[in-house]
């Protein structure tokens, strides 16, 4: 006989909560003290191999510090979680990249590591115990790192190297962040809402051209520190408001506490502004600052502000009328918001192979966006946060080719039949990345055919990525092609939440979302910045010089059609 067949009651559950973070938080810690335990083994044996004294290398120390958003307490569960190594001077990147990564690799709690020793913020991504790690790697020109070791210090960067400045900076500026806010449990929590509000309407990527995480937490800590007794609702409503009325390019600083509310400590703002062409400027606040949206474009911003404005109208009623919080939070349209797009699509012959290659392309992506935005007619080109991957199986070269331009008539690995000989097939890897293009609506009345050259901006992309240096034809293609909304595929909407929305009888997509309420800005209006009309016309798009481009009746940008698409030599 059961003791009790209460039903829990909604204090257990939160328990319950709590109990299930606390048990992942363990978890991370121990991962965490792994680490730890590794790095003083590391700095200890490359101190013993460069002849120096079995004291000294004892001594010599070596921590590993967190930071980024776990540090700030508000990372979800898959996001990675930022680390930094701190080695003394006698230990060199090299060994990092070496012995570190060799007594990782020999680790069976890690598995998918990759090493990015040629990156701006050198590298080592894996997995620990089922945990996304990122191990960033600082040495310091100190003797011994011992644990008490603090790097808030601006003299411990004298001497170092542009790298590892960097990766001392991650840390710093998290912890200058936090340092900065007047009251962290709210700071965190609006944080938390604004992070996941960002990546539902498509614009959280530092990478895309949009804000990433230490941008997202230094505009919500700027509002904390404007409003330092406010609950979380009250800052997110200000940080809407303020944020779609902010005058860009002013840049958005941390106020130093021990100052005025208009000065500036050690940068000084117009150096962050015009000068530099950032749209958006929002500067780090620890020393040396820097601007943490460097990749924001003309589109991408354009994109945001008509995000923070329709936000900042949704907390309003969310506030006075009480309507659920959960309408912020609404999936964004992207793939339903225009009539065509590009697509760009990366093929591999490897899993290996196609992480860097695909790795490469993404990072280029906003090159492509800002050259797109020179082309005459393109009122915007709006890049989708992420790609889609799949592994496709082809037996003949017209399945290939089919595969390098993302229509798959063949199925994709995970739906092979048993039959199927892998003697018989090869595979492909492949991520598409889109871009949605924002074409101004026709004048009234007017029939005339309107023209948009896709060909510079696709050729100096193609240029672009494959300059790249480990770039390999033989084995890794791109294409760059036109595609009309009917024609996306499945997956684009499936993933992005969109089973709500359906198929009219016309053909075209509609969006019948509940939740979210009618804004008054969708199709049929322009927004008021005047820049994110998300009218698309019905009119034909043709790219010059294309002969079967203009013989066709219908609509068609077909970049692909001017060069024949690469695909690789598998
Ligand atoms: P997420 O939850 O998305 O991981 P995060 O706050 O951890 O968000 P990351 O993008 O993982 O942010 O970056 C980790 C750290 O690296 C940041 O806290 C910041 O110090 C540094 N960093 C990352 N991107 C930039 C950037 N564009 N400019 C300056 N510093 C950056
Ligand atoms: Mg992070």
């Amino acid at each position: 006989m059961p003791i009790s067949e209460a039903h829990p009651t909604k204090d257990d559950l939160e328990s319950t909560d709590r109990l299930l973070q606390t048990l992942k938080d363990q978890g991370l810690e121990i991962v965490l003290g792994k680490l730890d335990k590794m790095v003083k083994e590391f700095v200890y044996r490359v101190c013993l191999r460069r002849n120096h004294s079995e004291s000294l290398a004892r001594e010599a120390g070596g921590k590993i510090f967190t930071f980024g958003s776990y540090r700030l307490g508000v990372h979800g569960s898959g996001t990675d979680i930022d680390t930094l190594c701190v080695v003394p001077r006698h230990v060199e990147r090299e060994d990092f990249f070496e012995d570190m990564q060799d007594m990782l690799r020999q680790r069976p709690e890690v598995t998918e590591l990759t090493a990015v020793p040629d990156a701006f913020t050198p590298v080592i991504k894996m997995n620990f115990s089922d945990i996304p790690i990122d191990l960033t790697f600082a040495r310091l020109g100190l003797s011994s790192i011992p644990d008490s070791l603090d790097l808030a210090d601006d003299s411990l960067l004298r001497n170092l190297d542009d790298r590892c400045i960097r990766s001392v900076n991650g840390s710093r500026v998290t912890d200058e962040i936090l340092r900065l806010v007047p009251n962290i449990p709210a700071f965190r929590m609006a944080l938390r809402c604004v992070k996941l509000w960002a990546q539902r309407r498509a614009i959280y990527s530092n990478m895309m051209g949009f804000l990433g995480g230490v941008a997202w937490a230094m505009l919500v800590a700027r509002v904390c520190q404007l409003y330092p007794n406010a609950c979380a609702a009250t800052i997110i409503s200000r940080f809407f408001s303020i944020l779609h009325q902010w005058p860009w390019p002013q840049p958005v600083l941390l106020k130093p506490i021990e100052e005025g509310p208009l000065q500036v400590r050690v940068w000084n703002p117009k150096l962050y502004a015009a000068d530099r062409g950032h749209k958006m400027p929002i500067i780090t606040p620890a020393y040396p600052s820097m601007c943490a949206t460097h990749n924001v474009t003309d589109s991408t911003k354009a994109v945001m502000l008509s995000e923070f404005k329709e936000a900042a109208e949704l907390v309003n009623r969310i506030m006075v009328e009480r309507i659920p919080w959960s309408a912020l939070f609404t999936k964004d349209d992207f793939f339903t918001r225009y009539r065509h797009y590009l697509q760009v699509i990366a093929s591999s012959d490897t899993e290996e192979r196609h992480l860097r290659w695909s790795g490469l392309v993404e990072s280029r992506i906003r090159h492509l966006v800002t050259r797109l935005e020179r082309v005459e007619n393109l009122v915007l080109a709006h890049p989708y946060i992420k790609g889609f991957s799949k592994v496709i199986k082809y037996r003949t070269a017209a399945e290939k080719e089919d595969a390098a331009h993302g229509t798959v008539k063949t199925p994709s690995v995970d739906q092979e039949s048993p039959s199927d000989s892998p003697a018989e097939t090869n595979t492909m890897h492949t991520s598409i990345y889109y871009i949605g293009l924002c074409i101004p609506a026709r004048e009234a009345g007017s029939t005339a055919h309107r023209k948009m050259d896709l060909f510079r901006p696709k050729e100096e992309f193609m240029e672009i990525v494959k300059s790249w240096d480990k770039y390999d034809p033989q084995s890794m293609g791109i294409v760059v092609q036109h595609i009309r909304s009917s024609a996306l595929p499945a997956e684009v909407l499936d993933d992005a939440d969109q089973k709500k929305t359906k198929r009219s009888k016309s053909g075209k997509k509609t969006a019948v979302d509940t939740t979210r309420p009618p804004s008054k800005k969708r199709r049929g209006s322009s927004s008021q910045n005047g820049v994110l009309p998300d009218v698309v016309p019905a009119a034909s798009v043709e790219t010059p010089g294309t002969p079967t481009a203009t013989a066709s009746p219908l609509p068609t940008i077909d970049v692909s059609a001017t060069t024949a698409p690469i695909v690789p030599q598998v």
